[in-house]
């Protein structure tokens, strides 16, 4: 199937085929013809899968048939609601791109950041809002951002959103838009309160679902160190001085574990930054700013922060912390061996996330290699081969403590 088929029309195409997509993804085949006719939808699809395009081509494509003629008049027709700053200007990018060739103006709206330039824009008037749900509502209260035009109204991320407790600030939302509005709901997963939310808001909507997220593409290199949790620091130092080279992804659970672990990169030499809830808006912009440009090869985030962003094409992902939800691997080592190129995933496993293994390999109906010559093996029977090379030791080198001292120790994780 070709765009063309898709029925969009030609200041679209023209900005689709510069943009460098040849056809459309499964779930744009799927869910653009619904949206153009203005059906209601369920949709799950990932990050990855080109589900926003799916979203805003035809939104543009329903817009584009009835402009406003003045820039003054116009009036805020569709909304896009997500749950992060990040995903809310990645969005806007995206529609910024695809209109193009259009009179259509969009903006984005998010919290963290000062209020008045967002205002002026508003003022000026705007087709399309991508917002964050808490800075959409500050802005509705003070009259600036009105939503009785609203005709199409997107939930993306749907999941994270009610993760994040969204939820009253997504009620209140949709009530304040227009009844006979179209609703398109997307959604990573479909936990039952997405399913819960779906039946109270949307009208008969069609269900589509794209990939279901169990399978991990053969092209990456998927392998397994268990090691003792004190030791997974060590473990990274010692994966990264000798395995991987290139651009390198580090999940860590926590905000708290991400600060820790890039204090100790950097102070080890490697150029690193970081994304996680406690950074300003300016810094995580520049942080992946950073790691896209390459001025540093190591960024270390945790899920949520990294939830939906565009990072791809990554040499490597190091899953420090392995996540409880055996989705939720699928999903970070799916941003390594795009587009045919090959990857590589490292998972550190400690005692207490054996349990997560067993639902990972379940759910990617894979056994994950095990490299068993480290140096920080977790059963204790399993000789350490001694790192060696005194010219890149760290004082993260084994052997620098006695076992006493660091069972004293109280430690950070
Ligand atoms: P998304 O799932 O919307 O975050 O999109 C993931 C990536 O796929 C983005 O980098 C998009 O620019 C890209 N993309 C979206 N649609 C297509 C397409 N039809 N062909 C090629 N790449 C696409």
């Amino acid at each position: 199937m070709s765009f063309k088929d898709l029925q969009l029309n030609k200041p679209i195409l023209r900005a689709i085929a510069e943009t460098g997509y040849d056809e459309p993804t499964l779930v744009q085949e799927k869910t653009i013809p619904f949206v153009l006719n203005k059906k209601d939808v369920i949709v799950s699809a990932q990050t990855g899968t080109g589900k926003t395009a799916s979203f805003a081509l035809p939104i543009l494509q329903l817009l584009f048939d009835k402009q406003d003629a003045s820039k003054k008049g116009k009036k805020i027709r569709a909304l896009i609601v997500s749950p992060t700053r990040e995903l809310a200007i990645q969005i806007g990018e995206n529609f910024k791109n695809y209109s193009t060739y259009t009179n259509l103006r969009s903006t984005v709206i998010y919290g963290g950041t000062s209020m008045e330039p967002q205002i002026d824009i508003l003022k000026k008037g705007v087709d399309i809002l991508i917002a964050t749900p808490g800075r959409l509502l500050d802005l509705h209260k003070q009259d600036i951002a009105n939503l009785d035009y609203i005709e199409t109204l997107v939930l993306d991320e749907a999941d994270l959103m009610l993760d994040m407790g969204f939820i009253d600030d997504v009620k209140k939302i949709e009530r304040l838009c227009t009844k006979e509005k179209q609703i398109l709901l997307f959604s990573a997963t479909i936990p039952y309160k997405v399913e819960q939310l779906a039946n109270t808001i949307l009208k008969a909507p069609e269900r589509i679902e794209v990939a279901p997220n169990s399978s991990t593409s053969k092209n990456i290199n998927q392998t397994l160190y268990y090691v003792p949790k004190r030791n997974k620091i060590e473990l990274c130092l010692h994966v990264l001085r000798n395995t991987i080279k290139g651009s390198i992804l580090i999940f860590r659970r926590t905000k708290f574990g991400v600060q820790k672990l890039e204090q100790t990169l950097i102070k080890n030499g490697y150029r690193v930054d970081s994304i996680h809830g406690d950074k300003s808006q300016n810094l995580r912009q520049a942080a992946l700013k950073d790691f896209k440009s390459n001025n540093v090869n190591i960024l270390i985030a945790t899920d949520v922060a990294a939830r939906g962003i565009d990072i791809n094409n990554l040499d490597a992902v190091i899953n420090f912390d392995l996540p409880n939800v055996p989705e939720t691997y699928v999903h970070r080592i799916g941003r390594t061996a795009r587009a045919g190129n090959t990857g590589a995933a490292y998972s550190f496993c400690s005692a207490d996330e054996k349990n997560y293994v067993k639902t990972i390999q379940q759910l990617i109906q894979i056994q994950i290699d095990v490299i068993k010559d480290h140096p920080y093996p977790l059963d204790p029977k399993e000789k350490p081969i001694i790192h060696k090379s005194k010219k890149t030791g760290s004082k993260y080198k084994k052997g620098r403590k006695s076992e006493a001292s660091k069972k004293k120790k109280k430690r950070w994780y």
